[in-house]
């Protein structure tokens, strides 16, 4: 796998401004415990990105259980484009015999972004400020195959105003391909008659086919089905793979046939960034600054 993520390739005047600024990219992954957030986030960093400078690496087959709300953070240059990544793992919730209030925390870290960058906005001097906002959240949802839990819509819907919404299905590799897309077709038609609003992707005019037929592409596999792996196997031909060994086989992280990992990687970090930014920063954030005011009567 090559280091190259793309950014560079991002829109002119998007890119101008980055260049000037230096430009973070902040995502959330929130779901249930032991669904594989942590392995993910690993599993994201060991491919795409450099290593972090003077960072250890996180550690291959050790997750520890996450206990509270931390960010791992990595500097990404290409062409003279430097870009900070960061991804905020949150604990996983459901574990308690009570679950209602589990989506609290995770609300209020993303508030509280919102509100340092309003006072940042508030402050005379208004150069250089440091975007702290989550620009995108996945949410991992358990490969049960039936259908959203509760507790699923319940959370989904504390977010869905918030933060642009990725679903993803945790672990796919226990599903069958048949099963995967059945549970996709009724994840997405939960959502819809819950009136949640998960990321829908852009919509240029502008953009040439090629650009358009790409992000159709992406957006067909929402939910993305996930898998997560921190080994290297090894395939029978004796090729070296990321990926997880079974009896029958081995699935690749890696491999677009195998699971959709690479295509979220895909979407964050390179085609979808600069919509999940824009649409962070004009409607997110504005609804949430327009709410506050108000409700400060101003
Ligand atoms: P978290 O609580 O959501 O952060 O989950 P972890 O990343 O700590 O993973 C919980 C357990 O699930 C660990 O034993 C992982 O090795 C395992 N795991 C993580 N990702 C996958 C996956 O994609 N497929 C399978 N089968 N197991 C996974
Ligand atoms: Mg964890």
């Amino acid at each position: 796998l090559t280091g190259f993520v793309g950014f560079a390739n991002l829109p002119n005047q998007w890119h101008r401004k980055s260049v000037r600024k230096g430009f973070s990219f902040n995502v959330m992954v929130v779901g249930e415990s032991g669904l594989g957030k942590s392995t993910l986030v690993n599993t994201l960093f060991n491919t795409s990105l450099y290593p972090p400078k003077e960072q250890k690496q996180p550690s291959l087959d050790f997750a520890p259980t996450t206990v509270a709300i931390q960010s791992i953070s990595a500097d990404i240059e290409e062409n003279g484009v430097r870009l900070r990544l960061n991804v905020i793992d949150t604990p996983g919730f459901g574990d308690f015999v009570n679950n209602n209030e589990s989506w609290r925390p995770i609300v209020e870290n993303i508030e509280q972004r919102f509100d340092a960058y309003l006072d940042a906005e508030n402050k005379v001097n208004r150069m250089n400020i440091v975007d702290n906002r989550i620009h995108a959240c996945v949410y991992f949802i358990q490969p049960t195959g039936h259908s959203l839990k509760p507790l699923d819509i319940e959370v989904m819907r504390r977010l869905h105003t918030k933060v642009n919404l990725i679903p993803v299905i945790a672990k796919a590799d226990t599903l069958t391909d048949e099963e995967v897309l059945s549970f996709k077709a009724r994840i997405l038609s939960d959502i819809k008659h819950q009136g949640i609003q998960i990321f829908e992707g852009p919509r240029y005019e502008l953009d040439d086919e090629e650009t358009i037929a790409e992000n159709q592409e992406i957006m067909s596999k929402v939910p993305f089905a996930v898998v997560g792996a921190n080994a290297e196997v090894s395939t029978p031909e004796g090729r070296k793979v990321r990926g997880r060994k079974y009896p029958w086989g081995i699935i690749e992280v890696d491999n677009e046939d195998h699971c959709d990992f690479a295509k979220l990687r895909q979407m964050l970090i390179r085609t979808h960034m600069e919509e999940l930014k824009e649409h962070t920063n004009n409607t997110l954030y504005e609804n949430y600054r327009s709410d506050k005011l108000e409700s400060m009567g101003m």
